[in-house]
C-alpha cells in the first residue's frame, strides 16, 4: 500500500493520518479537509473558547507536526467525488489516488423544518463559535433551540455571563437521549438554579424577528437564537459512490464499509456495537480517536479483533463535569449511588456509569465495562456497589 487518503480533517481524520504514521506506514498520507487552517478540537467550542476565544490553543497540532510527519494537509478543500473503479479522490480540481481511503466527513447540525430557522446562528465550526462569541460581547436575549448537550454547554456559559437564557426542548426532560432520568432532573437543576429558563416539551415551530414561537403558540422574546437540535452525519460522498449508508457510512466491526479500500470512522460512521450488534453510531471525542487508531493498526499490521472500545464521553456545564462510561440503552435500568452517581443496568448487566465530578468512579467504570464479563447487579451489589473495591476484588482474583 503506497497512498491513503483521508477525507476530513477533524479529530478522527487527523488521528487517523497520526496513527498510519505511528504503526509504520511510510507511504503517502493525505489529509483533505474542507475548513480552513489547521485541525482543530470541537468541545472547547461551547466551552473554554467562548470564554476566553484563544483559537490557537484548538489547534490539534501545529503546522511544523504536518511536514515533520510527512502528512499532506489539503485544508479548505471540500472532497467532490469518490471514483471507487479508479480509486480517486476528487477535490478543489485535483484528483488524489488512494489504495486505501477513510471517510472522516463527521456530521453537520440537524435542521429542522422550522419557519424562520435561518434566523437562528449554528455552533459547529471555529467560524461559528467565532460569530457567536462576538454576539455575546453586548447583552442579549438568546433562546437555545434542543437541551442537549451543546445547548446546555453554551447556555451554561451564556448566563454565567449574565445574559437572559431560555433553553427550549422537546422532549420531557434535558439531555434524554443518553442520560439518566436521574441526572436529566440533577441538570435541570442546575440550569434552573443559574437562572436560566428551561422549557420542557415544549416543541419550537416557528423562529421569528422577535424570538421563538412555541407549538402551543406561546413567544419567548429572544435577539440571539442557537440552533442545538442534534446532528446528521455527512454521508452524501459515500451515498454518491455507493458505498452502504444506514444512519452514517455503514461498517463493519473491523470498521470497513462494503468496499474492502474505503474505511469510516468517527461522527459520520454507523458500526456495530461490540456488546449489543445493534448498529451505533456515536459522536465523541473517543470514538473519533477510538476508531480511528483500530483503523490504522487493521491497515498495517492486518485484521485482528473486531473494534471494542468502551465508549465514554464527558461535558462540561458550570463546574459540573458530567462524564458517561458505557452506552445506556434508552430501555435500561437506573441505579442512583447518590445524587452524583447513577449506574445502568441491561437485562442486569452493568452497561453504562454516569457520574458528576467524580473522574475516580468514572476512571473504575471505564475499567469494569473493558472487561470480557461486565458486572451483574448481585456482583454489585455484594460490594455495595463500590466500583473501586469491585475493580480491585477483580483484579486479585
Ligand atoms: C460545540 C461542540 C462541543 C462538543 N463537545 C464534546 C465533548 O465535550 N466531548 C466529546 O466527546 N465530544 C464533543 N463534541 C463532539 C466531537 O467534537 C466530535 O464527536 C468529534 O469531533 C468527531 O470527530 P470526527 O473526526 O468524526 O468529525 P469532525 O471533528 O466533525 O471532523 C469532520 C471534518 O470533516 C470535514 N468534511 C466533511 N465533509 C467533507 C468533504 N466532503 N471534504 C473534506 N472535508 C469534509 C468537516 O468540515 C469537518 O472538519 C462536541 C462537538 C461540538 C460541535
Amino acid at each position: 500500500m503506497q497512498r491513503i487518503v483521508v477525507i476530513g480533517a477533524g479529530q478522527g481524520g487527523l488521528q487517523a493520518a497520526m496513527s498510519l504514521r505511528q504503526e509504520g506506514f511510510a507511504g503517502a498520507v493525505t489529509l483533505i479537509g474542507a475548513e480552513p487552517g489547521l485541525p482543530y478540537q470541537r468541545p472547547p467550542l461551547s466551552k473554554a473558547y467562548l470564554k476566553d476565544g484563544d483559537g490557537a490553543r484548538l489547534d490539534l497540532r501545529p503546522a511544523a507536526f504536518f511536514d515533520k510527519n510527512e502528512i499532506t494537509l489539503v485544508s479548505g478543500v471540500r472532497a467532490e467525488r469518490i471514483d471507487r473503479e479508479g480509486r480517486e479522490v476528487h477535490a478543489g480540481g485535483t484528483v488524489y489516488p488512494y489504495d486505501h481511503l477513510i471517510l472522516a466527513t463527521g456530521t453537520r447540525n440537524l435542521r429542522p423544518p422550522i419557519p424562520g430557522l435561518e434566523r437562528a446562528l449554528d455552533l459547529r465550526t471555529l467560524e461559528d463559535a467565532a460569530r457567536l462569541r462576538g454576539e455575546l460581547a453586548r447583552p442579549r436575549r438568546i433562546a437555545i433551540i434542543g437541551g442537549g448537550f451543546i445547548g446546555l454547554e453554551f447556555a451554561a456559559v451564556a448566563r454565567a455571563a449574565g445574559h437572559e437564557v431560555t433553553v427550549a426542548e422537546a422532549a420531557p426532560r434535558l439531555m434524554a437521549r443518553v442520560l439518566s432520568p436521574e441526572l436529566s432532573a440533577r441538570f435541570l437543576c442546575l440550569h434552573e438554579g443559574m437562572g436560566t429558563r428551561v422549557l420542557l416539551g415544549r416543541p419550537v415551530s416557528a423562529v421569528t424577528d422577535e424570538g421563538i414561537t412555541l407549538a402551543d403558540g406561546s413567544g419567548i422574546a429572544a435577539d440571539l437564537v442557537i440552533l442545538a437540535a442534534g446532528v446528521v452525519p455527512n454521508v452524501e460522498l459515500a451515498a454518491e459512490a455507493g458505498l452502504d449508508v444506514a444512519n452514517g457510512v455503514a461498517v463493519d466491526g473491523e470498521l470497513l464499509t462494503c468496499d474492502p479500500s474505503i474505511s469510516a470512522l468517527g461522527d459520520c460512521a454507523s458500526f456495530p456495537d461490540p456488546v449489543t450488534g445493534a448498529r451505533i453510531r456515536l459522536e465523541s471525542v473517543q470514538a473519533a480517536t477510538d476508531h480511528a487508531r483500530h483503523i490504522a493498526r487493521r491497515l498495517m499490521k492486518g485484521a485482528g479483533a473486531p473494534y471494542a472500545a468502551v465508549p465514554w464521553f464527558w461535558s462540561d456545564q458550570a463546574d459540573w463535569k458530567l462524564q458517561i462510561a458505557g452506552l445506556a440503552g434508552p430501555g435500561d435500568e437506573s441505579l442512583a449511588l447518590g445524587p452524583d452517581a447513577v449506574l445502568r443496568l441491561r437485562d442486569g448487566v452493568l452497561s453504562a456509569v454516569e457520574t458528576v465530578n467524580d473522574a475516580k468512579t468514572h476512571m473504575q467504570a471505564r475499567k469494569l465495562l473493558a472487561s470480557p464479563n461486565p458486572p451483574s447487579r448481585a456482583e454489585l451489589e455484594a460490594c455495595g456497589f463500590d466500583l473501586a473495591a469491585l475493580a480491585k476484588e477483580r483484579a486479585a482474583a
